[in-house]
């Protein structure tokens, strides 16, 4: 398939996958149901018509408010949308019309979700965490014989990139709370590294070390930054920089594999 028409089809998927992704976000912390009942307006509980729930369009027709009660809807909605619409594209063309998208895909949109989760609970549902370790542990392995030639070795090296990931934020961890004494990272954490861990070492191991190190100044500079305007040391999530450092590996992946490759 031409990559003029891939694209725009993973563009629609993505809108679409991220109106779910805005159901999953708000349920699954309330322990809610995503199937049923259908969206209501968190204000007035109203429900939202299907004309007025069409992907970030609505929401721009709308001006943000409810049709019912004129409440604001948060921009949080249409930019969960937009962001899951971009990771569409991006791993469109990472991976191009290949059995590999589609996980990726799906993976990326994991990833936002847990990533607003946690900005705004500062939590890591174990509801979705468990699945995606297990489901991607079990997806690797028909993937990687449909994908690759040495298909051993992929699914070797996801299982290397989940446990390697994982000890190591499971080590810090616990050093950091016996030396500090204070709660940074949590175990959600450590379960999101697992999973990242699988789809970084599905590729390449090597490539969580550039995940792991992408995800630290991220994390560093974002948390002075939040150190600075909120003149505290409040806690702030580490999930969603965890989960930006993997994005941005897989997607670089080819030009950092190439680098690795020429320079040994
Ligand atoms: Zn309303």
């Amino acid at each position: 398939m031409s990559t003029a028409l891939l694209l725009p089809i993973l563009a629609l998927f993505g809108l679409v996958i991220g109106s779910f992704l805005n159901v999953v976000i708000v349920r699954v912390p309330a322990g809610e149901s995503v199937i049923g009942p259908a969206s209501k307006c968190p204000q007035c509980e109203n429900p939202i018509a299907a004309r007025d729930n069409i992907p970030v369009v609505s929401w721009l027709l709308l001006r943000g408010k409810c049709r019912s009660c004129g409440e604001s809807i948060p921009a949080g909605y249409p930019l969960v949308e937009a962001a899951n619409t971009a990771l569409w594209v991006l791993a469109g063309l990472r991976f191009g019309a290949s059995w590999e998208l589609v996980p990726y895909a799906v993976f990326f949109s994991v990833l936002l979700a847990l990533s607003v989760i946690d900005l705004e609970l500062y939590i890591l549902p174990n509801k979705i965490t468990y699945p995606s370790i297990l489901v991607s542990l079990v997806a690797v392995v028909p993937l990687a014989y449909l994908s690759v030639d040495e298909p051993r070795n992929a699914i070797l090296g996801a299982v290397i990139g989940g446990v390697a990931y994982a000890g190591f934020l499971g080590v810090t961890l616990i050093a950091y709370e016996l030396i500090v004494h204070k709660e940074g990272m949590g175990m959600g954490d450590v379960k999101l590294a697992a999973l990242l861990g699988i789809w970084l070492g599905y590729l390449n191991p090597f490539l969580v070390l550039y995940a792991l190190i992408a995800a630290s100044l991220i994390g560093l500079v974002v948390g002075a930054i939040i150190m600075i305007v909120r003149k505290a040391s409040e806690p702030y999530p580490f999930g969603p920089w965890l989960a930006v450092g993997a994005v941005g590996t897989i997607l670089l992946s080819e030009q950092i594999l190439h680098t690795l490759l020429n320079a040994a």
